[in-house]
């Protein structure tokens, strides 16, 4: 996802009295004494109610139907996990209606609470260590939803759409919300014809009867549910193939006005994009690849696992190219190895956003070396943006350019500190060693001090923990604007920042 400013990110704060009602509620049967509830939370400090406690989800089946005309969601989601404590009682992270919800089977007890928790009490307590199927069946208007006061769901004058970061599936499906908790997935969706329903993954096949049209979609591999996404609407569907064999599907609203061009022309780039990066990330991990761009009024773009979701703003002011690299950068960096805590952000930002420079160089605009002298001399030492740490920036500064351009920045200081081969060996090999999974800042020091053989933790502490500048002689140490001129302002710089999302753009100068 392109940065947001601090202001412009939703602010959530764990209601102390969540917390009380949690150990309250500590009261267990005595038949089920070793049994004791799930968390309501996973553990994430950034935001201590996101996922939650007990247990592992392994797939997700929903089967939807959406009436656009009212903005109806109504289905039922089919949940596999994994106990991993005896459990008398689980949360699931979810704002819709819920009708009814079966464990194993039975029909068990439920109640809301927090800002997203569906409390969920099974009949017979949980054993720890076997296999759960939960199946809730639910209806809702997902427009009128809010938690801490805001929406993830897009609602169009065609449909309504699921894709924000860090959480978008409390709107269309119940969950365990956090990147630690990846699954397979079948999206099923039934909306009436001549409309699309349009989510991750390889379309399987569609059906029409009686008016509705339905359409199966399956992410075959691990995917985290921030980046499952679902967009219902009207729209134009192209397909093709790419040089390495990978199918790709994107999808345009109908709706897209002067921007339908520019669209287009940039995310029909998809497959030359993902082969090129392939070179420095290596083979490209899923089956499938698109792209979709509804028509919300949004001004940001999300790495939706492969299929990222544009908005028609990206494109306002002709073909981004370089939003395309940032979000296809993603399904190696966010996707692929995803962050183990919301604080760990950096390992997606830093690598989508020098991609973008490294595509600068490749189009002849700037290489990444002049844009990385370009962002540290632009900054004076005096401005906010060298306050913010990228290595653990704070959930209010999660998405701040800082994350993205000073995040990039190091990777270039690391880059001149290691040299080529071995940073380009650690570009290329991290998606592998955390293949599906999860893994921290400190993850990837540890890697690249393995593969470089070096001593990094001075560099990282300079350019990712220090909330201050790095001083004249550190930056000359790593190489960084050398030259005593400020080095003028690369040709890529424009459109890197216009994948910055309109809000930040107002900000620019
Ligand atoms: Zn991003």
């Amino acid at each position: 996802m392109p940065p947001r400013l601090g202001a412009f990110v939703h602010r959530r704060i764990m209601a102390p009295g969540a917390l009380a009602a949690a150990s309250l509620m500590l009261a267990i049967p005595a038949s089920a004494a070793s049994h004791s509830p799930g968390a309501p939370g996973i553990g994430d400090p950034y935001y201590p109610a996101y996922g939650n406690g007990g247990y592992d989800v392994s797939h997700y089946d929903l089967r939807l139907k959406y009436q656009p005309a009212t903005d109806t969601l109504e289905g039922t989601a089919a949940l596999l996990a994994r106990t991993t404590q005896d459990l008398s009682r689980f949360n699931l992270d979810f704002l819709l209606d819920v009708g009814e919800v079966r464990v194993n089977g039975a029909k068990a007890s439920f109640a809301t609470s927090g800002e997203h928790e569906l409390e969920i009490t099974p009949k017979t307590p949980l054993a720890k260590g076997t296999d759960v199927t939960v199946v809730v069946r639910y209806s809702g208007v997902p427009s009128s939803k809010q938690a801490y006061g805001f929406t993830s769901w897009h609602r169009t004058p065609d449909g309504g759409v699921g894709a924000n970061e860090p959480e978008a599936a409390w709107w269309w499906f119940p969950s365990n919300d956090h990147p630690l908790d990846k699954a397979t997935y079948d999206v099923s969706v039934q909306v009436p014809d001549g409309t699309q329903a349009i989510s991750n993954g390889t379309l399987q096949s569609t059906s029409s009867r009686a008016g509705w049209t339905r359409f199966n979609w399956r992410s075959n591999k691990p995917q985290a549910t921030y980046l499952a996404t679902l967009a219902v609407g009207k729209f134009d569907i192209t397909t093709g193939t790419t040089e390495s064999g990978i199918p790709v599907l994107n999808a345009y609203s109908k709706d897209l006005g002067d921007n339908a061009g520019a669209a287009r022309a940039s995310i029909e780039r998809t497959g030359e994009v993902a082969d090129w990066l392939a070179e420095y990330y290596g083979p490209y991990p899923y089956n499938a690849l698109g792209g979709y761009v509804p028509n919300t009024t949004t001004g940001y773009a999300l790495e939706t696992q492969t299929r990222p979701f544009y908005s028609p703003r990206q494109f306002a002011n002709g073909s981004n190219v370089s939003v395309v690299v940032h979000e296809l950068a993603h399904q190696w960096y966010g996707d692929l190895v995803s962050v183990a805590g919301w604080k760990d952000i950096w390992i997606n930002e830093g690598f989508a956003r020098y991609a973008q420079w490294l595509w600068s160089e490749h189009e002849g605009e700037g290489t990444a070396q002049e844009i990385a002298d370009h962002v540290y001399a632009s900054r004076p030492a005096d401005d906010p943006f060298w306050a913010v740490k990228p290595g653990d920036p704070g959930p209010e500064n999660q998405f701040h350019i800082a994350v993205y351009d000073r995040g990039a920045l190091t990777l270039q200081a690391l880059r001149n500190e290691i040299g080529d081969d071995a940073f380009f060996a650690i570009l290329k090999g991290w998606p592998q060693k955390f293949a599906h999974g999860n893994a921290t800042v400190a993850d990837f020091q540890k890697y690249a001090e393995e593969v470089s053989g070096q001593s990094l933790g001075t560099l990282f502490d300079t350019w990712l923990f220090q909330p201050s500048k790095p001083t004249a002689p550190a930056a000359r140490a790593a190489s960084i604007a050398k030259v005593a001129v400020a080095p003028a302002q690369p040709k890529s710089w424009k459109k890197i920042a216009a994948t910055n999302n309109v809000h930040e753009q107002e900000h620019e100068h």
